[in-house]
């Protein structure tokens, strides 16, 4: 854990910052082809922090056809591992050295407390890169039992050029899940951030340059969606696309890739994840404890946040009493306030979608047993409705804030049915003190990560992504990341006489 400053230092460096504004493409930074802007403010206060590009389809192929440059001379891709490794370490270091710097800056651009930003997020970024660029040197390919007359190679080389979307829920930190497996392959990469949190990864692009990463290997396009995330989607030289955000724009990319060159599609979506609590779930404290980091870490502005507490009967009164109690010390409030564990909502328009299921809340008639609040427009209190039936809307659609919807069940049979009832596979919990049977609910519950008595994502080391709408095509994290950024080929070599 780092040192946290005060709120007064925090605010001080952030009103010193000079955050970027255009694009980082081929190793420099560059304004949209029409001049245009998208206007970047603080969503904890609206102040205005700068402008970004709003970049066209024009730039989206100026920037493949650098980064294709780029691949083809080889420069980045046919480096020998090692050097790879030795720039993206000193990317490492460079962040470090930045650190505290990136954190003000993540904090004002998307509203995440700071304490996050220092603790989580910039210190997960450093172990993420330098985990893959430590896999560089350290992995081999294959031959085939082809017997004695031929020789089968089966080698994974690197896929291409990258073209990567991203979210707003995690910018930095989706930023290197995408950047430190497809960087240590070999490809070049044009990564688009969500237009409300572009900023960390322009600054880590020029952080990559100073390091060492040549000019075009790695960029960053800012913009729309609709504009420079679907002329990624669409564009016939990119060889491969890896997004993280909602299931609708997951299924666009499917449909881009059909209709323009068949890409490779690596898709990371959203989740509406279970934990489950049986009567028999020992230390009660602690399971309300992680139920309530589930629910509300991140301002449950997280795909894998446990948004339905499925509750076994004989327990639920006990539990719901242990987790208001820690619900209450979750103090939410002004992100660069390193006191506070929940800061604002992405912006006001996600403001609006998440207050609107606060009313839809009231008018199902369900039973409010913490928050319901909102504050300024911008913060929205922990909320806990009890009573909620999984067929209801709370508890179906991914409401992406911080709100626990409970379900009742009567016994295990009817806790895996209703957290298998849902169109998402992403992340689940089981709660018991029956190793047994929370093993055989870890088999039996349809997620890409089941986490047992506790609230998880695994680490850099286990791969994670989604069953059924959660996910398509590849893992993010641990060695399985690296597949998606490499292809298989077959080199067959006659022996015979
Ligand atoms: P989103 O609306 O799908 O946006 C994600 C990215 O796609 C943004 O960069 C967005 O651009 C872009 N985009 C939007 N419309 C597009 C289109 N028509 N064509 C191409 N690109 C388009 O998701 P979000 O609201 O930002 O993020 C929240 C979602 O992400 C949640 O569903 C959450 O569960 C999911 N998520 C999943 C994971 C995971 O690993 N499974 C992790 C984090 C978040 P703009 O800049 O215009 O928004
Ligand atoms: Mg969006």
């Amino acid at each position: 854990m780092t040192d946290l400053l005060t709120l007064a230092e925090y605010t001080s460096i952030a009103e010193k910052l000079t955050p970027p504004s255009d694009s980082f493409i081929n190793g420099g930074f560059r304004p949209s082809s029409n001049g245009a802007k998208i206007v970047v403010t603080n969503p904890a206060t609206g102040a205005h922090i700068t402008d970004i590009a709003a970049c066209t389809a024009e730039d989206v192929d100026f920037a493949v056809s650098k980064a294709r440059d780029a691949f083809e001379s080889g420069v980045w891709s046919k480096k020998h591992p090692s050097e790879r490794k030795r720039i993206l370490l000193k990317l490492c270091d460079l962040i470090e050295e930045n650190a505290t710097e990136l954190a003000v800056m993540e904090s004002i651009d998307s509203g995440k407390p700071i304490a996050d930003c220092v603790n989580i997020d910039i210190s997960e970024v450093i172990h993420t890169l330098s985990w893959h660029a430590e896999l560089m040197d350290k992995i081999y390919d294959q031959t085939a039992p082809v017997g004695n007359d031929a020789m089968a190679m089966i080698v994974r080389e690197p896929v291409g050029v990258v073209g990567a979307v991203l979210p707003w829920n995690f910018p930095i930190l989706m930023l290197a899940w995408k950047m430190a497996p497809s960087l240590a392959a070999g490809c070049s990469v044009v990564l688009k951030p969500a237009a409300q949190t572009s900023l960390t990864a322009l600054r880590v692009a020029e952080l990559a340059y100073q390091a060492g990463v040549p000019a075009g290997v790695f960029n960053v396009i800012t913009g729309s969606g609709k504009e420079v995330g679907e002329a990624i989607g669409r564009h016939m030289d990119v060889d491969m696309v890896t997004f993280t955000g909602s299931t609708a724009t997951g299924r666009r990319f499917l449909g881009y890739s059909a209709e323009s060159n068949i890409k490779e599609v690596v898709l990371e979506l959203g989740g509406k994840n279970p934990c489950i609590v049986l009567d028999d779930a020992e230390d009660i404290d602690t399971v309300a404890e992680q139920v309530v980091a589930a629910a509300f870490w991140n301002m449950g502005e997280n795909c894998s946040a446990g948004s339905r507490l499925i509750v076994q009967s004989g327990i639920k009164d006990e539990l719901l009493s242990h987790i208001v109690k820690h619900s209450k010390e979750w103090k939410t409030g002004n992100p660069l306030d390193p006191s506070n564990q929940l800061g604002c909502l992405v912006d006001t328009n996600h403001f609006s979608k998440v207050a609107e299921y606060l009313d839809i809340a009231k008018e199902d008639k369900h039973k409010l047993i913490l928050g319901g609040e909102t504050v300024d427009g911008r913060y929205v209190m922990p909320t806990i409705y009890d009573g909620v039936k999984n067929t209801d809307r709370l508890a179906v659609e991914e409401i992406f804030g911080p709100v626990l919807s409970v379900i009742t069940v009567d016994s295990y049979e009817e806790a895996i049915a209703v957290a298998n009832d849902t169109e998402y596979g992403l992340a689940a919990s089981i709660f018991s003190a029956n190793s047994k049977k929370s093993l055989r609910a870890a088999r039996e519950l349809k997620a890409g990560t089941v986490t047992v008595n506790c609230f998880g994502e695994g680490d850099i080391s286990t791969p994670f992504g989604g069953y059924k709408q959660s996910g398509f095509g590849g893992r993010d994290n641990s060695i399985h990341a690296h597949d998606q950024f490499t292809q298989l080929k077959t080199i067959w070599v006659d022996l015979s006489e």
